[in-house]
């Protein structure tokens, strides 16, 4: 199971000029990392935007040391791998499953940007952007991770 993760709107509520270290930031990521803890079974690919402006390396500083270890890569950037005739966000995550052999992997997302996804939204998880990941998105994450336990 491979969970796509956003940052702003999700980690931390989406609001002004998030900057890395500013001390707002990712205040929702060890409720995440809890629920992760669950499904050791479970990697994760890094899809938000940070990913264009900061080096692999410096994305993973914000998480505990046994989860970083389970953070596999991030989307590559649009138009990279086939082509595809969907939304940016959703098209990225199919060329890093095409890019690196896992199309058959199951997958969810966890992003607050609903319009970024077209034909997947089976394999969406919602936050509310002011909102990032409450209570209500961790219980339909974890929904997702269970219905993937063999
Ligand atoms: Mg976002």
């Amino acid at each position: 199971m491979i969970l796509f993760l956003d940052f702003d709107g999700v980690l931390h509520p989406e609001g002004e000029g998030h900057l890395p270290n500013d001390g707002a930031d990712f205040c929702f990521l060890p409720r995440l990392e809890a629920l992760l803890r669950e499904f050791p079974n479970v990697r994760i690919v890094i899809s938000s935007s940070w990913r264009e402006r900061l080096v692999f390396k410096s994305l993973l500083r914000p998480f505990s040391d046994d989860i970083r270890t389970r953070i596999i890569g991030a989307t590559p950037p649009r138009g990279l791998g086939i082509p595809h005739p969907f939304a940016h966000r959703e098209g990225e995550i199919l060329a890093w499953l095409q890019i690196n052999d896992a199309v058959k992997e199951p997958w969810v997302a966890l992003d607050d940007a609903e319009w970024q996804f077209d034909w997947h939204k089976d394999h969406l998880v919602v936050c509310g952007s002011f909102v990032g990941f409450d209570g209500e998105a961790e219980a339909a994450l974890r929904a997702h991770f269970e219905r993937s336990v063999p």
